[in-house]
């Protein structure tokens, strides 16, 4: 009888053991994250997904697409079919892939919308300043540099899928829109993989689908002069929000901050403002803005959003006042 009831539990204790060890492998419900170092910054990605396997596969979808997009438009990668551009395009039109036409054209709309303040051009002063070791260019460098710095400059031809440089000094860089284009491009991966929850980051560049277990996802706001605190938290579900920081990339000289935001006018930093912060539907469009309010200043800025539906900014200027955007003036951050 004893020896009956011992049996009787082992099995049990068995079936019970098996459940356990079998089904987290083959189907277990759960967050999936993993960080990355690619575009020069910090990827991060998490997900709901009903399947462990499937989970992970696809926030490692996500780095590969981050790395394609890297390889495809670093301005430090010489092999990338953007630097094919840099390198050709003052000579002759050069032919290129629709994704970087379309991206390249969609940058030159926001030249458009932002009356310039927003230049993938501005690259031809912001290719001399290297903010690791502290190089910047000299007044004749920059002078130079200054002529070439217009997107007007930039010639596409829709036909041919070609980009030309009309004029010899151009250079452009599209470090202010290719994250929160490369988040976009992840979240349609995830999306269209069945992926109801999802957060995609890259740096400043955030997306979001879907809730975190039943709440809105929180993406924080930085305080500029301080790293480690918060001073605002956003409440986000199928949204995006970017922040550009002259904080980020910088160096500091006789007391002027050189960071890598320009004001394509002077081909130098801009300082009326130490972040900005926009949220709207897409990140290669919040991506844009912020950068665009950066350079435009706290008025200028503000009007820009508040001109665009389904936009909103938080500014920190250079007292570290904040300023809202109309929608968020009245909902209590
Ligand atoms: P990050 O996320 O790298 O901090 P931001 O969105 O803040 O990027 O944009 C800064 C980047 O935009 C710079 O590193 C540079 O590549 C690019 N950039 C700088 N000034 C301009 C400008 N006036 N117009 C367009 N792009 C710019
Ligand atoms: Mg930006």
């Amino acid at each position: 009888m004893h020896d009956l009831n011992a049996h009787y539990l082992s099995r049990r204790h068995y079936i019970a053991l098996s459940l356990l060890l079998c089904l987290p492998f083959n189907a277990m419900a759960d967050w999936y994250h993993q960080e990355a170092a690619i575009m020069g910054t910090a990827i991060n990605v998490e997900l709901w997904h009903e399947n462990a396997e499937q989970g992970r596969a696809l926030t490692q979808s996500v780095m590969e697409e981050m790395q394609r997009i890297d390889n495809l438009m670093s301005t430090y990668k010489p092999e990338s079919e953007l630097s094919a551009v840099n390198a050709r395009a003052a000579n002759a039109p050069v032919p290129v892939s629709s994704e970087l036409f379309t991206l390249i054209k969609h940058a030159l709309n926001f030249s458009d919308v932002t009356s310039g303040a927003f230049d993938i051009t501005y690259a031809s002063a912001g290719q001399h300043y290297d903010y690791r070791t502290g190089n910047k260019p000299d007044e004749q460098q920059l002078q130079a540099a200054l002529s070439a710095i217009d997107y007007r400059h930039v010639k596409l031809d829709p036909q041919q899928s070609t980009v030309e440089f009309l004029n010899p000094g151009v250079r452009i860089d599209l470090g202010g829109i290719a994250k929160g284009y490369a988040v976009d491009r992840s979240i349609a991966i995830l999306r269209s993989a069945g992926v109801n929850n999802a957060l995609v980051s890259a740096g400043g560049d955030t997306r979001v689908i879907g809730k975190r277990w039943d709440r809105p996802w929180n993406v924080g706001i930085r305080n500029p002069r301080n790293k480690d605190s918060i001073v605002s938290m956003i409440p986000l579900e199928n949204s995006a929000i970017s922040t550009s920081g002259d904080y980020e990339r910088y160096f500091e000289e006789g007391g002027v901050r050189y960071h890598h935001i320009l004001n394509p006018g002077t081909g130098k930093s801009t300082h009326e403002i130490h972040s900005s912060s926009i949220i709207g539907n897409v990140a290669t469009d919040t991506d844009a803005l912020s950068t665009s309010v950066f350079v435009l200043g706290v008025e200028k800025g503000l009007q820009l959003i508040n001109s665009i539906p389904d936009t909103e900014a938080v500014i920190i200027d250079n007292k570290g006042r904040m300023h809202y955007s109309e929608g968020l003036a009245q909902i209590d951050l």
